[in-house]
């Protein structure tokens, strides 16, 4: 197991039989941070809404086999999927006032054809409204043993303790808990971490690594968090913050 994030990201279910459409809704939204779970068919949605738990369910009406309609209804009528909001998509108006009425109680539609942007905006307002403003966005953080970062607020605490990191050792060690076990050579890492037009001698990536070590590590004389692969370059151990 990696580090888990500290605070699950809002799961979202695409249920839609057209895989442009389902590919393009899943872009947008993780784009924003959300995570998702897609489904091509009604039986399939109805399945991962009750094992996936998402926090709102995007429906297309016009579905083979049981219908965006009849999938509503049955998440409507099953306990833990009752209150789930509910974004329906659909090409026609026609269908809208059963489904948005009392008896289907689905939360909000947008009309294809939509554009991201205005149905990604249409997600988070039925997430404000159901969830509260706070969980729209989850602070992005790392948590694992003694290491704990919020890639948001740029705070770093090693067993509980807040330690101040410069700004490139934060983006040295953000990459290198976001890719474990790896080993980079330090040209990579000035690729990866400085970006590519940048002319820095490759000894910079020892200057920082050396600064990183002495802030996070717990005995920087024997690092075991950030390790010297020797003649290749750096890799970094998570397995050392369980000890
Ligand atoms: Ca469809």
């Amino acid at each position: 197991m990696e580090g888990a994030m500290a605070e699950a990201p809002r799961k979202i279910l695409i249920v839609e039989d057209e895989e442009d459409i389902r590919s393009l809704v899943g872009y947008n939204l993780e784009a924003e941070g959300f995570a998702v779970v897609d489904a091509s068919d009604g039986e399939r949605g109805l399945h991962l809404a009750a094992k996936e738990r998402p926090s709102l369910i995007i429906l297309d009406l016009m579905l083979p086999g049981l219908s965006g309609l009849e999938v509503c209804r049955l998440l409507r009528a099953q306990e833990d999927t009752a209150s789930v909001p509910i974004l329906i998509l659909t090409a026609r108006a026609a269908e809208l006032d059963k489904v948005l009425g009392l008896e289907m109680g689905a939360d909000d539609y947008v009309t294809k054809p939509f554009s991201p942007r205005e149905l990604v905006a249409r997600v988070k307002a039925i997430l404000r409204r159901a969830y509260g403003p706070a969980n729209e966005r989850p602070h992005e953080s790392y948590e694992r043993g003694w290491l704990r970062i919020d890639f948001d607020t740029y705070e770093v605490y090693r067993d509980g303790e807040a330690v101040g990191l410069g700004l490139r050792e934060f983006d040295l060690l953000k990459f290198f808990v976001r890719n474990p076990h790896r080993v980079f050579g330090r040209s990579q890492i000035l690729d990866l971490v400085w970006g590519h037009n940048v002319y820095v001698e490759p000894r910079t990536v020892d200057v920082h690594i050396r600064r990183l070590r002495q802030r996070v590590e717990r005995d920087d004389t024997r690092p075991t968090l950030i390790l010297t692969v020797r003649g290749v370059g750096y890799k970094f151990n998570p397995d050392a913050l369980e000890e």
